[in-house]
């Protein structure tokens, strides 16, 4: 399957989570077997060649980058949310539209010095994998690239993340 029928795979759901949001469902793509290897695949050759180490956005950030840590022989840190891991390096707190939430990067898995590239699914308005690159920053790693398979490009993710290389397989 070539990467843009697998990017047709995505379902668009109106008013979810809330009304006036068009929420973009990975649920079919990454139930495609031929669809989730075209992304995977895809996604793999967006890292770096330097890149030693993907730093992975919880939930669906873990699956992709297993997938492309696999297909480039590189690891995978989870960056998780709180109160999963029994030892943090950082935690890192980051606006939303209604409140905030927190991240955290595990301790005595990213050497400083390291070069990361960071996965996930979709890029909206940049907080997520912002609060992902300063954990690792903070832990003395440097952000070589981010690697999203969907950005929507109406919320100008990229600003926020602006000085950082992003690579997204589609803008929306
Ligand atoms: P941001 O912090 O606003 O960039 O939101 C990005 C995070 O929210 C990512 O971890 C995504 O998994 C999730 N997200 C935001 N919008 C969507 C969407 O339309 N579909 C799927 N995930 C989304």
């Amino acid at each position: 399957m070539d990467l843009d029928a697998a990017l047709g795979l995505i379902a668009e759901i109106p008013d979810f989570p809330e009304p006036g949001v068009l929420f973009r469902d990975l649920s079919p793509l990454f139930a495609s077997a031929d669809g989730f290897k075209a992304v995977t695949d895809a996604l793999a050759a967006t890292v770096e060649p330097d890149v030693e180490l993907l730093a992975a956005v919880e939930a669906r950030g873990f699956m992709l980058a297993a997938a492309v840590g696999y297909a480039r022989g590189l690891g995978v840190v989870l960056v998780r949310k709180p109160g999963k891991l029994p030892s943090v390096a950082g935690r890192v707190e980051y606006a939303l539209e209604y409140g905030t939430a927190s991240l955290e990067l595990p301790a005595g898995v990213v050497a400083p010095g390291s070069r990361v590239a960071v996965v996930d699914d979709v890029l909206a308005t940049g907080g997520t994998v912002d609060a992902a690159c300063r954990l690792l920053e903070e832990a003395g790693a440097s952000v070589s690239g981010i690697s999203v398979v969907l950005e929507l490009a109406g919320l100008d993710g990229r600003a926020v993340l602006a000085g950082r290389k992003v690579s997204a397989l589609q803008a929306a």
